[in-house]
């Protein structure tokens, strides 16, 4: 299929970007590399470097898109939500009547486990309710209400992956931030000399060893998804599907991992808790699997870890 990938030169996109030219389509990406690489976009792929309301200019003969371009710093949300209405709503909702001007009819939306918010229950279904607790899950949240209404008025077909921790890399293709946020590559900074410690943010949280717990799945099988969903994308449909490894680890327990496969000692802190860390966010991806037949393959945390340090030391 001829697609656009916008976000292809960030970190999901990329990996994305790159097993759908390993299986034959023909992928053009869209990247304004406000946080993305060009180096990152893979080999294969045409790139436009453009904002994603200039987006309608490159999809001509376009037969689905496959939408990662937003804002994802839960705490820059916070901060500055006009940002993430404007880039991830805003943004969307233009994309979305660009694609109605062109005739492309099929969307796969990078959706997150922040749209659930403090969660209820775990594991994690769809069905579960939606109370996102900044406007990053917020944004992302309207997007999907969005697809679902331009589903049944539009007959657009969507599919929305809410992704939970996402983690590891696949070749060269790697977690790159100028503001690294997320543990996993934070605990690793440490075993490159890039950081002195880790900091735990908080450890009375009600969990086994009082630190958040979370579900890990590694890049390359919610790359997997992608397809999958894109497969799977139905005129006048909207399904939302969770993806997680369905398996939660604390934040002590991934930097144990993370001392087990570097062989570095990582000094962690102890800090405050980060303000809006729900205590536990676990998946249950039963409903992708029982419908799409997805798998994950690298499910094992050290996997999901090894590969992380294999792209970021190259070792
Ligand atoms: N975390 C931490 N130290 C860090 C980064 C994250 O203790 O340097 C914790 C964070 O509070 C959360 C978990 O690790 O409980 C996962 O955070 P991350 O930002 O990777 O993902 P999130 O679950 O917020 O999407």
């Amino acid at each position: 299929m001829r697609l656009l990938v916008t976000g292809g030169a960030g970190y999901v996109g990329s990996v994305v970007a790159a097993q759908l030219i390993e299986a034959g389509h023909e992928v053009t990406v869209l990247d304004d590399l406000s946080t993305g690489h060009e180096d990152a976009v893979p080999e294969g792929a045409r790139f436009v470097r453009a904002d994603i309301t200039e987006a309608g200019q490159a999809l001509d003969g376009v037969e689905a898109v496959l939408h990662f371009a937003a804002k994802s710093l839960v705490g820059e949300s916070v901060q500055q939500p006009g940002l993430y209405w404007a880039n991830n709503l805003g943004g969307t909702l233009g994309l979305l009547d660009a694609m109605r001007d062109h005739g492309v009819g099929r969307i796969v939306f990078s959706s997150t486990a922040a749209t659930y918010g403090e969660p209820e229950r775990s594991p994690i279904e769809e069905g579960d309710p939606t109370r996102p607790t900044n406007p990053y899950g917020a944004s992302k949240l309207a997007v999907d209400t969005a697809l679902s209404a331009y589903a049944r008025q539009r007959g657009l077909g969507a599919v929305s992956l809410r992704y939970f921790n996402v983690a590891g890399a696949y070749g060269r293709f790697r977690e790159r931030h100028a503001v690294e946020t997320h543990l996993i590559p934070n605990v690793l900074k440490v075993a490159t000399g890039e950081r002195e410690s880790v900091s735990v943010f908080g450890t009375d949280y009600p969990t086994a060893d009082g630190t958040c717990v979370r579900d890990y799945i590694h890049v390359c099988d919610l790359a997997k998804a992608h397809l999958l969903a894109l497969d799977a994308v139905t005129p006048g449909e909207h399904r939302v599907y969770n993806l997680g490894s369905g398996a939660g680890f604390s934040v002590q327990e991934v930097i144990s991992v993370c001392r087990e496969v570097t062989g570095h000692e990582i000094p962690a802190v102890v800090g405050d808790r980060r303000p809006g860390d729900p205590a536990v966010l676990v998946a249950s991806s039963a409903r992708i699997q029982r419908e799409l037949g997805w798998k994950p393959e690298r499910a094992a945390l050290r996997d999901i870890v090894s590969d992380a340090w294999g792209a970021l030391s190259g070792k």
